[in-house]
């Protein structure tokens, strides 16, 4: 069949964008440069694949960091009950976890990533691998083709770029698209990591490397900048912090970051008010107990550590001996554990990329360009992104299924 439709990339936003567009009769082609579809789809959910979440789609449009009302037209189209209809009746059995977030039963990205290629076995689509698209052919402004790096031409009036972003290269997503879009005069916005570990400098953070904290808060500030976290939990590593609380809020720090150091603040004890921790020094009967095992009480062991070397104790101090002072600056430790975070750990380690195509320049009902017609945008490539629990899969496959209707639709 002749072709109507190229698709360039198959991560889960081309594919379902050539999975839509062949549902029309049209012939599609789809490209992908790795030897096999979804390879970043792969290593989602680490490994267990968490395709979307079920949140009602207001507050879901809550987790993008901003521009979220971009997707509205996408969501509407294709959501996240939708895009579990299209998995259980192609026999992927999924359940839902805690905070709504939707998984395989198997427990197995590849489950996922299995139904997605059985789904592209349409005599409508020609899955071309192990191939990059160089160049998008455009005249007068409307698309005329695009060359793959066999030189080959292949000559159509739609294309739908799914490139991805430029975090985690290694699964393919190495920027092209940006490449391919910029010569056509597309703006694309800043490109900064996304969902990414931060990185400080302080000697006693990278010295409780392997300890989790459960149930704290953290809070990152520069100048009049601020944002909090909810209740969760919180990784030291060799280079800095990880785990949700902090991935989810780098994607809001990681620009303050251009310019100089951002302040990080752990609170210890949300729950607890200052007066009442102190009372709970009041409260010690047995004041001939070291001050070091009383802390051993409100603090993992390692903490404790670095709490007699913040405010300077001796640990052998028995609690009767500790003055206000003293008493004041562990309470203040506990409530805000301060450090320095002085960059993210780059693009490589970026689960998302921020920044993308200029929304500007694409119409959010049909995902086409508002320079070129006959030019699509579907996935990570666009200047969405959002915090982790299924958001930025729904939003892949969302507009991907909205870029395949347009295109093949007229
Ligand atoms: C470790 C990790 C865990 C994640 N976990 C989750 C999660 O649990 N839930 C969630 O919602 N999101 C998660 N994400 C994010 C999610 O994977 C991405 O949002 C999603 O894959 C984006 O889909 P896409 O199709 O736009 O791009 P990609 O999946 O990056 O696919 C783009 C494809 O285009 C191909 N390509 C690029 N250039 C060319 C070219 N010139 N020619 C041909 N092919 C080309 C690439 O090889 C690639 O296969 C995670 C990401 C990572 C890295």
């Amino acid at each position: 069949m002749k072709p109507s439709i190229v698709v360039i990339g198959a991560g889960p936003a081309g594919v379902m964008a050539s999975i839509k567009a062949a549902h029309s009769g049209k012939g599609v082609v789809l490209i992908e440069q790795n030897s096999f579809i979804g390879k970043k789809l792969l290593l989602t959910g680490k490994g267990r694949g968490n395709i979307t979440n079920m949140a009602g789609q207001e507050s879901f449009l809550n987790y993008f960091n901003k521009n979220a009302l971009f997707l509205r037209d996408a969501f509407r189209k294709f959501f996240n009950k939708e895009l579990c209809d299209f998995f259980t009746s192609r026999g992927l059995r999924l359940k839902t976890e805690r905070q709504n977030r939707v998984f395989p039963e198997s427990d197995m990205a590849a489950d996922v990533v299995k139904v997605l290629e059985k789904s592209l076995d349409n005599k409508n689509i020609e899955l071309i691998l192990n191939t990059k698209v160089t160049d998008i052919l455009v005249e007068n402004s409307t698309v005329t083709g695009v060359v793959l790096d066999s030189h080959r031409k292949i000559i159509v009036k739609k294309v739908i770029l799914a490139t991805g972003g430029v975090s985690f290269p290694r699964t393919g997503s190495t920027g092209d698209g940006f490449r391919l879009v910029k010569k056509l005069s597309h703006k694309v916005t800043q490109l900064r990591p996304g969902l990414v570990a931060l990185v400080s400098k302080d000697k006693w953070v990278r010295s409780l490397q392997g300890l989790t904290l459960k149930n704290v808060k953290v809070i990152f500030s520069q100048k009049n900048k601020r944002v909090e976290s909810c209740v969760g939990e919180l990784l030291f590593t060799h280079f800095g912090i990880s785990g949700p609380l902090v991935l989810d809020l780098s994607n809001r720090v990681n620009s303050w970051l251009d310019t100089q150091g951002v302040s990080a603040t752990i609170d210890l004890k949300p729950g607890l008010r200052k007066e009442q921790l102190e009372s709970k020094f009041l409260r010690e009967t047995n004041g001939k107990k070291e001050i070091k095992s009383f802390l051993r009480l409100l603090l993992p062991l390692r903490l404790v550590d670095v709490f007699i070397y913040r405010c300077n104790l001796d640990p052998h101090k028995k609690i009767s001996q500790i003055t206000k002072k003293e008493r004041q600056a562990i309470v203040n430790l506990l409530k805000a554990l301060d450090f320095k975070i002085v960059s993210t750990l780059g693009l490589d380690k970026g689960m998302v990329t921020c920044g993308g195509v200029s929304l500007k320049e694409i119409d959010p009902r049909t995902m086409q360009s508002k320079l070129i017609n006959g030019l699509y945008f579907a996935g990570e490539i666009i200047d969405v992104d959002a915090v982790s629990g299924g958001y930025n899969l729904q939003a892949a496959f969302s507009t991907g299924f909205l870029a395949g209707e347009s295109a093949s639709s007229g």
